[in-house]
């Protein structure tokens, strides 16, 4: 069996790795580079170079998996050959067409097939099981690829201090113990100061500063970081306030389960239309449907002006929406993302109108993936004859940390 990272050997974002033997060929994540934070240059999509993978090709690859939905994973996926199998899980299927009717994109159109945990599924020669992990984006896993008595485990981004830890720990004792490639994820690697909470933690102090504030509170996350969400709601809740998330944020939570909060089935939630996308989606065809869903629990500025007992969810795209809602002087401000995005032109402008009108702005947030922690566990509990880091910016450190580690070029082929 051989591998080839066609990216993401020294880089965080636009991961796609190859699996093959001399039967069969299978891509692992089909991502886009992540932006340039400054913005100082244009996001270009550049396809990694992956021989019988697009459309203009004439295919020679015979499934593609995903391992979760964030962009750095999924991103190019429209480019490639429409009659290639997709492979990814029920929720990440769901939330990806979802976000694409939101933000001008296209369903996946591809045969797809929605894997479970646990379940092999067989490609050609090789065999692949996906396993639950716990991740900041929702119904993420990791693989092991079985092929003629070798063993690979693609991490995909995975972490062990979410909601879903109990995944990433079944995932780890129920590898074989004899792997002979572990390609784990290393984002971490050179922030490994940085505080790693639980999102239990992270709830609780969301509590308390909600708690301390007598007007509303923003929570500035990322819509599809369901752990986040639910940490916030329970928190909004234990301070008896009203729950608001915006119409984009409702569909997606419309996609879970029961056990996730959402409009109508939990009564204390209400769903705000940001003027610019509502403006849009009424243009789009079927837009009007999607809008009108959750009519029902409609929020306008006004009420939102006049009440003081509620807690939003917001994003960087909604500024103009938060300038139009009156009486905000003395709010409080969760900023609970990654502080690198703080450097977004976007970004700064919505936390700069905070600053003006005197809201009080905490960061609260822990990181989707790795701690050294998890590092550790997972290689010195299956101990790995080979470890390849990808997603990294930090390789060397690996070799500084663990033994048996490989650091090859992005394109090299590698064979177990
Ligand atoms: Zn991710
Ligand atoms: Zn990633």
């Amino acid at each position: 069996m051989h591998v080839i990272i066609h990216r993401g050997s020294h880089q965080i974002g636009g991961s796609c790795i190859e699996v093959f033997s001399d039967k069969t060929r299978i891509i692992l994540d089909i991502g886009e580079e992540l932006p340039d934070l400054e913005g100082s240059k244009p996001k270009v999509a550049v396809p990694p170079n992956v021989g019988g993978l697009f459309k203009d090709e004439e295919k020679k690859i015979d499934a593609v998996f995903i391992s979760h939905g964030h962009e750095d994973h999924i991103g190019l996926i429209q480019n490639i050959h429409l009659t290639i199998p997709v492979f990814i899980g029920e929720k990440a299927f769901r939330i990806y067409n979802i976000t694409s009717r939101f933000t001008g994109g296209k369903i996946i159109s591809n045969p797809t097939y929605q894997f479970q945990s646990g379940r092999e599924i067989i490609i050609g020669d090789l065999s692949i099981t996906p396993y639950l992990v716990d991740h900041s984006g929702f119904d993420a896993y990791a693989f092991l690829i079985k092929h003629d008595n070798k063993y690979i485990v693609y991490t995909g981004d995975f972490r062990c201090h979410g909601r879903k830890k109990k995944a990433t720990e079944y995932f780890i004792a129920n590898l074989p113990n004899n792997i002979d490639l572990l390609m784990v994820e290393g984002t971490m690697m050179n922030r490994m100061k940085e505080q790693v909470e639980t999102e239990e933690e992270i709830e609780g102090k969301a509590y308390d500063f909600i708690k301390s504030k007598a007007n509303p509170v923003f929570v500035l996350q990322s819509s599809t970081n369901i752990d986040r969400l639910v940490s916030m709601y329970r928190a909004a809740k234990k301070s008896r306030r009203m729950f608001v998330i915006d119409i984009f944020t409702a569909h997606i939570v419309s996609q879970l389960d029961n056990s996730i909060p959402k409009p109508g089935q939990f009564k204390d939630i209400r769903v705000f239309y940001p003027y610019h996308l509502t403006q849009r989606m009424f243009q789009e065809p079927g837009g009007d449907i999607l809008m009108k869903e959750f009519n029902r629990y409609w929020i306008s500025r006004k009420e939102l002006s006049q009440r003081k007992n509620y807690c939003m969810l917001i994003r960087d795209s909604m500024l103009s929406d938060l300038q139009h809602i009156e009486n905000l002087k003395e709010s409080g401000f969760i900023y609970s993302i990654w502080s690198g995005y703080k450097r977004q032109e976007r970004m700064a402008k919505i936390l700069n109108y905070a600053k003006s009108i005197n809201m009080e702005i905490m960061d609260i947030h822990t990181s989707g993936h790795a701690c050294i922690d998890s590092l550790q566990r997972i290689i010195h509990g299956n101990r790995p004859k080979k470890i390849i880091p990808i997603h990294t910016e930090a390789s060397q450190l690996f070799v500084e940390k663990f033994e048996g580690v490989y650091i090859p070029q992005d394109g090299e082929v590698i064979s177990i």
